[in-house]
């Protein structure tokens, strides 16, 4: 078997961005009352590291609802780090509609999708290059044995052992010629796309983001593409893998965003491979 996905795995791993946003310190004057909030399970406290969950306080006529680290929670080497958690899911998601998915980012995926295909010729070539020397190798051992055939005729020593050789030989040539064809057909992952593609992708998806009243739903979506979100004082840092909001389809080699139950609706849209 060929290893040709190798080089494509370790670009997708390079492909994770990390980005920073700044944070409008939430007040502390809570947001509507939620079981579950977006970005748990997604939330790390900038200062050790801990997961950061929810925890809610009452006041006099509500409850507030905090992210806060999960140490400091247990009273175990971390200081509080309260953030009001609807004011902060609704600032992220903003942000994430704002900053993330945007067609002018969703090109620069684009773009580092492409970057995969130049990976992924460097490999191509390498192994491609690696049967092409077996193959010259094949060729020298069977030419050796051609000359003492040619030399010694019916009197070559050991002439059985010579032509089961020369079939073994033969064999592993034509195993080898096979796969060198079979790494020529392979075609290079192309991405197409349209402008229109984009922007619709774009908007139907900051539009399935938006109006997502369930929050569980909405912690799954940005789970797909989300690694971790650190919260520091000052700022948030954002883990992300960018080729899990638009995916190369490896059949038809048609860039898809993730649809139906993940991503898009799967009425209105046009994505699907122009044949
Ligand atoms: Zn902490």
């Amino acid at each position: 078997m060929t290893k040709s996905h190798d080089a494509i795995i370790d670009s997708e791993d390079a492909a994770k961005v990390r980005e920073q946003f700044r944070l409008r310190a939430p007040s502390n004057d809570g947001g509507s009352p939620h079981s579950n909030f977006a970005f748990t399970g997604i939330l790390r406290c900038g200062e050790c590291g801990a997961a950061m969950q929810t925890e809610s306080a009452t006041g006099r006529n509500k409850i507030y609802h905090y992210y806060n680290c999960s140490r400091a929670q247990k009273g175990s080497g971390c200081r509080n780090r309260r953030i009001s958690a609807g004011e902060f899911d609704q600032w992220m998601v903003d942000t994430i509609i704002q900053r993330v998915l945007t067609p002018e980012r969703m090109r620069e995926v684009i773009a580092e999708v492409q970057e995969l295909t130049s990976s992924w010729q460097e490999d191509h070539d390498r192994r491609r290059q690696a049967v092409i020397k077996q193959i010259k190798e094949c060729n020298r051992r069977r030419q050796n044995l051609f000359d003492v055939l040619e030399l010694h005729g019916k009197d070559a020593p050991n002439l059985g052992d010579l032509t089961t050789r020369l079939r073994q030989l033969n064999n592993q040539l034509k195993m080898l010629e096979e796969e060198l064809r079979a790494i020529e057909e392979e075609d290079a992952p192309t991405v197409n796309i349209s402008d229109e593609q984009i922007l619709e992708a774009t908007g139907l998806f900051s539009k399935v983001i938006q109006n997502t009243g369930d929050n569980k739903k909405l912690r799954l979506l940005m789970g797909h593409f989300i690694d971790k979100i650190v919260v520091n004082d000052s700022n948030v840092e954002m883990e992300y893998r960018p080729d899990r909001i638009v995916n190369t389809n490896e059949k038809s080699r048609e860039l898809v965003v993730h649809s139906s139950e993940n991503w898009l609706p799967e009425q209105g849209s046009n994505l699907r491979p122009a044949d």
